[in-house]
């Protein structure tokens, strides 16, 4: 399954950068991903007519396929809709490693992001709430349900073994209104849907020494009865990427929902 896996991986990362990210990925397509997409976010998002995600608040549609072809920089640069949904992501208490560019869930859409969360920092701040996490305070937001999720992962965590949850039990950071270290894209964490875990635990690829698309590989800290813990609760784990950062969850309920739909096992034995 993991040569599978693999296979795929580097297939998706070749074809569906030619087809424009419009192949279908593990039996769904792309209507059925926008399908679990909009029951992700029911607070948001109404339904999907016309090639255009349509909105609960009546705001304007937004198209879900720019029509352009795509590099995977370019997708990470400018992702639509589609792009977002375009690299499945795995669920389940094993590590994975990523051939080149497999980022599944590092391609975002900024226009579906601000929609979901705000479009300006004072946007997002109105819907921040303040979380107990161990004994320290932490901002996320409350928009998508996401603070109630987190909520759950806490109560989780706290019933694995000390020694296990332990890289858990302190956050390097959740909302901060900021780019990506060397771009100018917005973080996930501008929009308080993100969580840093313990620094000391955690592995970046530009800390390794990587450069885009020229990672090396890292060996994993962060125990994965966490990484199952989070993924339970709608958040993915950024030590799945190719571009690895392992103290990084985020809440991507559509993707784990589309893991789920798709039986995307990250264990399934080879
Ligand atoms: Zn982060």
């Amino acid at each position: 399954m993991r040569r599978l896996f693999n296979v795929l991986s580097l297939w998706c990362g070749l074809v569906c950068v030619l087809a424009g990210h419009a192949a279908p990925a593990w039996g769904l397509s792309l209507d059925d991903k926008l399908a679990l997409l909009v029951a992700a976010y029911p607070q948001s998002l109404s339904h999907v007519a016309d090639g255009r995600l349509h909105f609960r608040d009546g705001g304007p549609p937004l198209a879900i396929d720019d029509g352009r072809t795509k590099t995977h920089a370019q997708a990470l640069e400018s992702a639509d809709v589609e792009d977002m949904l375009s690299q499945p992501y795995p669920i389940g208490p094993c590590e994975t490693r990523s051939e080149v560019d497999i980022d599944p869930g590092r391609v975002r859409s900024e226009a579906l992001l601000k929609r979901l969360y705000g479009a300006s920092r004072e946007a997002v701040i109105r819907q921040l709430t303040t979380i107990d996490w161990f004994g320290a305070r932490l901002k996320v937001t409350t928009a998508q349900g996401m603070d109630r999720a987190l909520l759950k992962v806490r109560d989780d965590l706290a019933k694995l073994p000390e020694t296990v949850m332990q890289p858990a039990s302190k956050s390097a950071g959740t909302f901060n209104w900021r780019v990506i270290a060397g771009t100018d894209r917005l973080s996930v964490h501008s929009f308080g849907a993100a969580i840093d875990l313990d620094t000391a635990y955690a592995d970046y690829w530009l800390w390794a020494g990587g450069r885009p698309g020229d990672v090396p590989y890292y060996k994993n800290r962060v125990p994965m009865e966490i990484v199952e813990v989070f993924e339970r609760h709608g958040f993915i784990w950024g030590g799945r990427w190719y571009h690895f950062d392992t103290m990084h969850f985020e809440y991507r309920p559509e993707l784990i929902a589309i893991a789920r739909t798709a039986g995307f096992d990250a264990c399934a034995a080879p």
